[in-house]
């Protein structure tokens, strides 16, 4: 049984780990040059910072366990506490999904752009490098993204999952001059300039040698200036930014759009199957059944992995096969 698993997210990767640690023949196809998805960490000169998500929290007693085992290969640390945990990647958030995926098989730089069944059971993934087959596919990228791979199929998923929508988000990247200090621990998050959600210092989180600064902009000021030219954007972000904090010498500035951020409605499932179809669609809109934040975040992408690697795992059961 040979499984391919759409996007090296998060959880993609979680599901991955899961099957290859049960025995399976897994492939992970990432149309991006590297995995990690939206734990997103860039490099800009000496420094590094992360754009994508900002740390993460830890409700369920599952991903607790496995924090502590990364925390034992210092893989990730608490950042800071207020009360509750604020976990980092120690060498950014993308650095936690390269050791995630360490053994893995990955094909990057592959875009995959249909996915249909054939005959009764195999499904062949058409990419812009190839054709691979599966017996079983989990995609994971967002699900407007998925709904597109899918073709006629997109037909047999119920009309509600259609109906959850994203929202943007930008980021400002800021390398500054000196030692810029923002807050105690490197991060401001209430009570900013309007539009401005979060400043994070990535030196003072400990992942960067420069003063690189990460700016997240607010979802409705993101929606709002999403189709506006890239400079333009920039250039406001900035002015936001020096409001916020103050006149900082700033030495280079860099943008990033997500397009599809975090999804404003969540499902309550945690996984999805395409009609009788063995498709699965996964990722952090899929929250469990009892979740108690009722958010998309880190926790619900990795717990969507797990469960969707554990179904698999039991389908394949139901058949006799290992
Ligand atoms: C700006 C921002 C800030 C955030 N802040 C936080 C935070 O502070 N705390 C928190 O808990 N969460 C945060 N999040 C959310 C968190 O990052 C996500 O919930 C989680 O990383 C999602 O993982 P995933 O595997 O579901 O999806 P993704 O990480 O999006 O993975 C999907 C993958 O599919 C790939 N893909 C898409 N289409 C194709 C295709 N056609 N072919 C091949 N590959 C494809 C993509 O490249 C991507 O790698 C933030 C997100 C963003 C964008």
């Amino acid at each position: 049984m040979k499984i391919g698993i759409i996007g090296a997210g998060l959880s993609g990767v979680v599901a991955a780990r899961e099957l290859a640690r049960r025995g399976h023949t897994v492939e992970l196809i990432e149309k991006s040059q590297s995995v990690g998805g939206r734990l997103a960490t860039r490099r800009i000169g000496d420094g590094q910072a992360d754009h994508g998500a900002v740390y993460f929290t830890v409700r369920g007693e599952e991903l607790k366990r496995e924090v502590q085992s990364w925390m034992s290969a210092n893989w990730v640390r608490v950042w800071y506490a207020d009360p509750y945990p604020r976990y980092m990647g120690t060498d950014g958030m993308n650095g936690l999904a390269k050791h995630l995926a360490e053994g893995l098989t990955v094909h990057l730089n592959e875009r995959v752009e249909n996915v249909q069944v054939e005959g009764d059971r195999t499904i062949t993934i058409k990419t812009d490098v190839t054709i691979r087959s599966y017996d079983r596919v989990v995609m994971t990228a967002p699900l407007p993204q998925s709904f597109e791979l899918l073709g006629s199929l997109v037909d047999q998923i119920e009309p509600a999952l259609h109906r959850l929508v994203y929202a943007p988000t930008f980021v400002g990247l800021f390398e500054c001059a000196g030692d810029v200090q923002i807050g105690i621990d490197g991060i401001l998050d209430h009570d900013l300039t309007p539009g401005v959600l979060k400043v994070v210092n990535n030196r003072q989180k400990g992942i960067s040698k420069t003063s690189l600064l990460s700016v997240y902009m607010e979802e409705g000021w993101s929606e709002e200036w999403y189709e506006r030219p890239e400079e333009e954007t920039l250039a406001e972000v900035e002015r936001l930014f020096q409001e916020e904090v103050g006149d900082i010498d700033i030495l280079s500035r860099q943008l990033k759009r997500w397009r599809y951020a975090q999804a404003k409605d969540v499902w309550h499932e945690p996984f999805y199957q395409v009609s009788y179809h063995p498709i699965y669609l996964a990722g952090d809109v899929f929250l469990e059944s009892d979740d108690p934040s009722g958010r998309t975040r880190f926790e619900s992408a990795y717990l969507s992995g797990l469960r969707v690697a554990e179904a698999i795992e039991k389908s394949m059961d139901r058949l006799g096969h290992s």
